[in-house]
């Protein structure tokens, strides 16, 4: 009675709208750019390769897991301060192309010409926009060319040295391609003479890097990078680069990044074919993965893992080898990471 007394009706109605304008803005979280963050919660995850290992090497797998945390916990911080799901994407992808553990940018296989070609692929789950390379020789971060192809071409996908023309044009790092050939991969290729089948090799990994984010926003937004099949033939396009094989995101659904044997992810558009489970068949995250990659890729002998995560922040990463190095962290929970099952 003493406020109305005071300020009248108008002075309260004025005073009601006002507390409430602040309590809305207290609500809200604002990121870097000054946009408005839904309260939504936002997440990451990582793969660092799917294949076969035989536990008992603790050192190797203390190392690789001390790599995925520090990765991790990168793109978690960068995610925390706003940064958009396709910055996050594109940045760690960036660490793991420079890191030689993984088969991406330095630490790239060989092909069967003892030569270093890369492919890489990103999307953005809000506009469905996306940017591919395959073949480069020169960029040294492959991410980052296939981020330019999307941001600053009419294009989705090129290739060869077309690719690497464009990302110099356009002031990526280039490098010459020996930069890309590891002293030890190139005796490894030397001593085992590549020429022969691929699939001749039972204890095959992979190790293609991957990564898939949601951001404050609400955006989801997915990116894959890689040397490709060891010993492939030169020219060889695996399915990291093509968009719905190795890489999706729509944020209506979920954002996925692959990896394994790419013919076999390409044939079945494994990356896709989870989106359009969720989407057409009304299933979740996990029932998605799981049925592509323990049921359709499994019957069709494909081997390979990938990892999944929906609008809600919700991961899965199911593979159907030995292991899978992954490692993921949604707000408000601890880090995971893991190898085996
Ligand atoms: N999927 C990749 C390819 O076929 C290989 C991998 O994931 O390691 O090129």
């Amino acid at each position: 009675m003493w406020v109305l007394r005071k300020v009248g009706w108008f002075g309260v109605v004025v005073l009601v709208c006002l507390l409430h304008a602040c309590s809305s803005e207290g609500d809200r979280a604002r990121d870097e750019d000054g946009v408005e963050a839904k309260s939504v919660p936002y997440a990451i995850a990582i793969h660092g390769g799917a294949g076969y290992r035989s536990k008992g090497d603790e050192k190797g797998d203390a190392l690789y897991m001390q790599r995925l945390n520090a990765i991790l916990d990168y793109g978690y911080y960068l995610l925390e301060n706003g940064k958009s799901a396709l910055d996050v994407v594109e940045m760690c992808l960036r660490q793991m192309e420079d890191d030689s553990l993984f088969n991406a940018g330095v630490g790239a296989v060989l092909n069967a010409s003892g030569e270093v070609e890369l492919d890489a692929s990103i999307m953005d789950g809000a506009h469905l926009k996306a940017g591919a390379v395959s073949g480069v020789r020169t960029t040294r971060h492959p991410i980052s060319a296939a981020r330019f192809v999307m941001d600053s071409s009419v294009h989705v996908f090129l290739s060869g040295s077309g690719a690497d023309r464009f990302s110099a044009e356009h002031g990526l790092e280039q490098v010459a391609p020996e930069f890309f050939v590891l002293r030890s991969k190139k005796q490894r290729w030397l001593e085992r003479n590549k020429q022969q089948a691929y699939a001749a090799d039972p204890n095959r990994k992979f190790g293609t890097v991957g990564c898939v984010v949601l951001d404050k926003r609400g955006h989801l937004a997915a990116g894959t990078s890689t040397g490709g099949m060891d010993g492939k033939q030169w020219g060889r396009i695996g399915d990291s680069p093509v968009i719905g094989a190795g890489t999706y995101a729509d944020d209506r659904t979920c954002a996925v990044s692959c990896t394994g044997h790419g013919e076999y992810f390409i044939r079945n558009a494994v990356a896709y074919q989870v989106a359009a489970r969720m989407q057409f068949g009304g299933v979740s995250v996990v029932e998605a993965a799981d049925t592509v990659v323990m049921g359709v890729l499994k019957r069709a002998g494909g081997v390979g893992g990938l990892i999944a995560m929906d609008k809600e922040g919700n991961i899965h990463c199911p593979f159907n080898t030995s292991m899978m190095f992954r490692a993921w962290r949604k707000s408000g929970e601890e880090a995971v990471i893991r190898i085996y099952e």
